[in-house]
């Protein structure tokens, strides 16, 4: 022990400052192991401590602010140093008669300006005095770590797309060096935008070749006519969700909210287990003549129609379509027609039908949300969540069932599912654990469901489950009636099915098609309504004024060719499967 402290002794004496600096000038190659630029997506937050003045902020930048002519050169503050991808060519200028360094300067790059740090031991400057790209930076030495300190930096980003850093940010840098790696360790604190320090490391490695900066950083070369800051108004940040759709991570996350960041968030973040439809596409099989065919005559069908090329895109190209996204946003709630709403997720959808005897819904979404998200949504739409009636699901997965055991106990609503799928919901190997609906009604083809003024016509559709059901109802818009159809075993992807479970599907939707056809189903609705355009079309129904047409209505012809086009894009999957 005694030997042990001794040596520590030592170590401590020996490491005073003029041993342990290191020479920084030179070349220093970046050693991008780490993704710290998180320009990727318009709205990727992830990992920036912003407050909610930062956040409001962020989300208000529309990147083409890039063609005003003043803002072409606007250029990084000094810390894109450590976020760019570039290396480093630092130099020191050198008191001649002492040799000790009087400062030490980071060429510039491009949209960087040149930084020189001070290690003369000269002040900052007041805080009135000009604030520039690069600010004013002072050095000194703690052991053999070189300690930076920035400040009188002009407004700038902190990421690309839009995080801002004020005036009054800072930066402390923290160089140190392990045989020829330099490990840059920064941190920026923003008392305006920030509600914690943002930390940011960075390794560079001595370049064997030179080299050289790049500036002066940065000529306005074009004028614009743009008359004013492009930007979008608060909640109005179309990108939002992005990051969320493509990958899973919650909006809160996705838009840089401080508790994200820590490690005990693991705990709240809900993962995306294979829950209901989640699965993950595989790698797009090979083209062949009869595929290639199915195709085109997708894509003949869809036309000009924007409407229609959405389900052409989703189920036709491979590569697009994907499972539901659990971690969703959840949906406003939403008042479709005089007797239809929508609540629940944004991707696993409730309908909400109300008749002159109460109220039948469409699916009951997940277990762990029918507290939550279901019946707040109800109530928030004027709805008594008591008067539930009746629940028709869809098919028996989780996301479709989950929350109807509740209204079962609740309010002794009665839950109607296919026979095939009860067995599915009951089946050996299920999990008795889930939130399961009590066997309660058999839905039968045929036999529709009345309740008040409404009835709702079963059709079966096998495929994505056994018992997969489609309903076709009637809506009111305006008074006036229109029929509406809801397919409710969609296939998004069709990797865990066998091609037999694929040639099923097919058969349903030609079986789907005659009964839509006969019945003339003018409405299209969808329960993970990811590839029919719905939040494009509740967009419209929210700008929506008096004599403007629902864009729900869709016209039976359109309806037909909707359904056509996916029954293509699955032939399609089943020619690449099975090459002639
Ligand atoms: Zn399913
Ligand atoms: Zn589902």
């Amino acid at each position: 022990m005694l030997h042990k402290l001794i040596f520590g002794f030592f170590c401590f004496v020996f490491a005073s400052p003029a041993f342990a600096q290191f020479e920084l000038a030179g070349s220093w190659a970046a050693r991008n192991h780490e993704f710290l630029a998180g320009d990727g997506l318009p709205v990727d937050f992830t990992g920036i401590p912003m407050n909610d003045e930062g956040r409001t902020r962020a989300l208000s930048y529309s990147e083409s602010q890039l063609a005003m002519t003043e803002r072409q050169c606007q250029g990084w503050p000094a810390f894109y140093f450590v976020q760019g991808p570039f290396g480093l060519k630092i130099w020191a200028d050198t008191d001649p008669v002492k040799g000790s360094v009087i400062s030490y300067t980071i060429g510039a790059w491009e949209d960087r300006a040149p930084l020189t740090i001070w290690m003369d031991g000269r002040p900052h400057p007041s805080k009135y005095a000009e604030h520039t790209r690069a600010g004013f930076t002072t050095a000194r030495w703690e052991g053999n770590v070189l300690v930076a300190y920035t400040t009188h930096m002009q407004a700038g980003f902190l990421r690309k797309t839009g995080a801002p850093s004020s005036d009054q940010a800072t930066l402390t840098t923290r160089f140190s060096r392990h045989g020829d790696v330099l490990t840059v360790f920064a941190i920026i604190e923003d008392p305006v935008y920030l509600a914690e320090p943002w930390i940011l490391s960075k390794s560079f490695q001595v370049s064997p070749t030179p080299i050289s900066p790049i500036g002066p950083p940065c000529v306005t070369t074009y004028e614009a006519s743009v008359q004013s800051v492009p930007h979008y108004a608060p909640e109005k940040n179309p990108f939002v969700d992005e990051m969320t759709m493509k990958y899973g991570v919650p909006r809160e996350a996705a838009i840089g909210v401080p508790e994200t960041l820590y490690p005990e968030y693991r705990k709240k973040f809900r993962p995306t287990p294979q829950r209901g439809d989640a699965g993950t596409a595989p790698a797009p099989k090979a083209e062949n003549a009869q595929s290639r065919a199915h195709v085109e005559a997708a894509r003949k069908i869809a036309g000009n129609d924007a409407f229609l090329m959405n389900p052409y895109n989703f189920f036709c190209i491979p590569g697009n379509a994907r499972p539901n996204n659990v971690n969703a946003p959840e949906l406003e709630p939403v008042k479709i027609f005089d007797n239809l709403y929508a609540v629940g997720n944004s991707e696993a959808t409730v309908y909400v039908l109300t008749t002159t005897d109460g109220i039948l819904l469409i699916d009951s979404g997940f277990a762990d949300r029918v507290e939550s998200v279901v019946v707040p949504g109800l109530r928030k739409l004027g709805l008594d969540p008591a008067k539930v009636k009746y629940i028709l699901l869809g098919h028996g997965h989780a996301d479709h069932f989950g929350g109807s055991k509740y209204f079962q106990d609740q309010y002794g609503t009665k839950v109607g599912l296919m026979a095939a799928d009860w067995d599915l919901l009951y089946a050996p190997n299920a999990n008795p654990n889930q939130a399961r609906p009590k066997k309660d009604l058999v839905l039968v083809e045929n036999q529709p469901v009345k309740l008040g003024d409404v009835t709702v016509t079963p059709v079966a559709i096998p495929g994505h489950t056994p018992g997969s059901v489609a309903f076709i109802f009637p809506v009111k818009d305006r008074g006036k009636t229109r029929v509406a159809g809801l397919f409710g075993g969609t296939v998004l992807t069709v990797d865990r099915l066998t091609t037999d479970a694929l040639k099923q599907y097919v058969a349903s939707i030609a079986h789907y098609l005659d009964v839509a056809k006969g019945m003339k189903v003018e409405v299209e609705l969808q329960n993970h309504a990811i590839f029919d355009g719905t939040p494009e079309r509740l967009a419209t129904l929210k700008s929506m004024k008096a004599g403007d047409p629902n864009p729900f209505i869709v016209g039976t012809d359109r309806y037909l060719k909707m359904w056509n086009i996916v029954s293509e894009c699955i032939q399609a999957e089943i020619a690449r499967r099975s090459p002639s």
